[in-house]
């Protein structure tokens, strides 16, 4: 388990939740950057120090990743995603929440086991540079040398990646959990739910148009030419969800829309 070490939000305030995740996100950066960057590292001198060498260093890269992913990235996004799901739990105060908690914890293995397939090609991508990257090296004895730059820029290159992937994987696991949580909750949980960008230069236009749009909690928001459930939603191109850092508020009965209008109580169940 990567440690987060930074406790969730009391309540799904937007601010709060964006805090959060950012900090959240940037820790397990940070862990997944130093990973990927040492792995890489370590098979592209071995795999250029010795021609024997290099397909064990290459196949090493895939598989210390996936020993990663399985024993700490996914039991990390599994935590981090049922934790994400719980903030929305404290509006309520009954039984049900042990219930709640222990689906959630379901939800978040299905999430991390998803994200661990995605996650191992990653292995097999970076491998794959590895092999390329020194193809032609590993002659020492034929008095060819690794350019001192080269190794200084596959470990920058894997570093930057892993980095990425850390932040994207804490993002997804904290937006999904948290809209998993309040439909857990069934009708105890948010009726309706505000795309909410941040407003910035980096703001893709997709999502400043997205801004303010309001659907009811099962329906999904128009961004682009995607429909998309969330923030990170996993089923929208990728385009949509790298470097994402919307959030979604979360609306119940009696509370008031952007437009002024009041969030009525469902009638089709009993709350
Ligand atoms: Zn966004």
């Amino acid at each position: 388990m990567v440690d987060l070490g930074v406790e969730a939000p009391s309540s799904l305030n937007v601010t709060e939740m964006t805090d959060w995740l950012d900090t959240v996100a940037a820790k397990l950066a940070a862990a997944v950057s130093d990973v990927m960057g040492d792995m890489v590292n370590e098979a592209f001198n071995a795999a250029a120090a010795s021609p024997v060498a290099t397909a064990a260093s290459v196949s090493a890269v895939s598989s210390s990743w996936s020993t990663y992913v399985t024993s700490n990235l996914a039991p990390t996004l599994a935590v981090l995603f049922s934790q994400a799901g719980q903030i929305g739990f404290g509006r309520i105060d009954t039984p049900l929440v042990d219930v709640w908690g222990i689906e959630l914890g379901r939800l978040g293995l299905v999430h991390a086991d998803q994200r661990a397939v995605l996650l191992n090609r990653i292995g097999r991508d970076m491998s794959a540079l590895v092999r390329a990257q020194t193809a032609g090296y590993g002659s020492l004895d034929l008095g060819v040398e690794v350019p001192g730059g080269a190794v200084e820029a596959i470990h920058r290159f894997a570093r930057t990646r892993g980095e990425s992937v850390g932040w994207m994987e804490a993002y997804t696991a904290g937006s999904r959990g948290v809209i998993t949580g309040q439909r857990v909750m069934g009708p105890a949980g948010a009726v309706e739910k505000e795309w909410i960008a941040v407003m910035d230069s980096r703001t893709r236009p997709t999502h400043s148009m997205a801004d303010s749009q309001t659907v009811l909690i099962g329906e999904q928001f128009q961004v682009g030419v995607s429909m998309m459930d969330g923030p990170h939603d996993p089923s929208a191109p990728s385009n949509e969800v790298m470097g994402c850092r919307c959030q979604l508020r979360y609306l119940y009965p009696g509370d008031r829309r952007r437009d002024g209008t009041t969030v009525a109580r469902p009638t089709h169940h009993d709350v």
